[in-house]
């Protein structure tokens, strides 16, 4: 084939990749139809694997009454309760994040959409966000990898401990990445200290501190000045202003 009709063929595939990404995550932030999410677990080592398999799709059903929750309380009367799916485990784990470059970053992007397309269902994913969720024997992981949800493709890559005592805390960061994929920013700096006013719950109580719930992106519930602790649950956790902005619950 000739060389400007392969660079063409490949400007049109780049184009539509594009603009399906973009159109799909105009479509999932329209809010216009129940948001679709898949969840698809992977052991991370023998120990985990007995746990996968006893996953089940009540295991996640507090995010879509969580999210749905939070909605009304954002007045979003026409947002309709999310339907969260568990799919069956994937056995091969996916691409890890590596280094902190922008290269880095745009590798590692196109890495993870490439993993998705051949272990997810093409037609049936578009306009659904696929969280790859990691389970991790908590015996042997004393710290998990970093998280991390991409608005591009709708895509997320999750650690989680595959432990019954962890779930309601699994969740919590299942949550926080799922709102990445929508657009939702960290509202945390260093130290993992949540940023004042947005990655706070109550960022008008008075006295401000101790508070008592995490905002979501924020992701700890602030105690004092230097010491913010993890959330329990999604119980412990609320979406604030500046979240709700971001994944487009506007103000009625
Ligand atoms: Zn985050």
């Amino acid at each position: 084939m000739a060389r400007p009709l392969r660079i063409l063929i490949l400007l049109v595939i780049l184009a539509l990749v594009a603009g399906m990404t973009a159109g799909e995550r105009l479509w999932v932030r329209s809010w216009s139809r129940p948001l679709a999410v898949a969840v698809y677990p992977v052991a991370m080592d023998a120990a985990s694997a007995d746990y996968v398999a006893r996953l089940g799709a009540e295991d996640f059903r507090e995010i879509a009454d969580y999210i749905a929750a939070e909605a009304q309380r954002w007045q979003q009367a026409g947002v309709p309760a999310p339907r969260i799916g568990l799919k069956a485990p994937i056995r091969e784990a996916p691409p890890m994040a590596q280094g902190r470059g922008v290269l880095d970053a745009v590798v590692f992007s196109l890495r993870l959409r490439w993993y998705a397309f051949r272990h997810t269902p093409f037609w049936d994913s578009l306009g659904t966000v696929r969280l790859f969720v990691l389970y991790h024997d908590i015996e042997g992981s004393a710290a998990l990898p970093h998280s991390l949800g991409l608005q591009k493709g709708l895509l997320g890559v999750v650690h989680v401990f595959a432990s019954d005592a962890q779930r309601a805390q699994n969740n919590v960061v299942i949550t926080h990445e799922l709102l990445h994929t929508l657009g939702a920013k960290d509202k945390y700096g260093a130290g993992g200290l949540p940023i004042h006013p947005a990655g706070y719950a109550e960022p008008y109580a008075d006295p401000l501190l101790p508070q008592t719930r995490a905002e979501i992106m924020g992701g700890r519930v602030p105690i004092t000045e230097s010491r913010a602790e993890i959330p329990d649950s999604l119980a412990d956790t609320l979406i604030g202003y500046a979240t709700a902005a971001e994944i487009g619950w506007s103000r009625p």
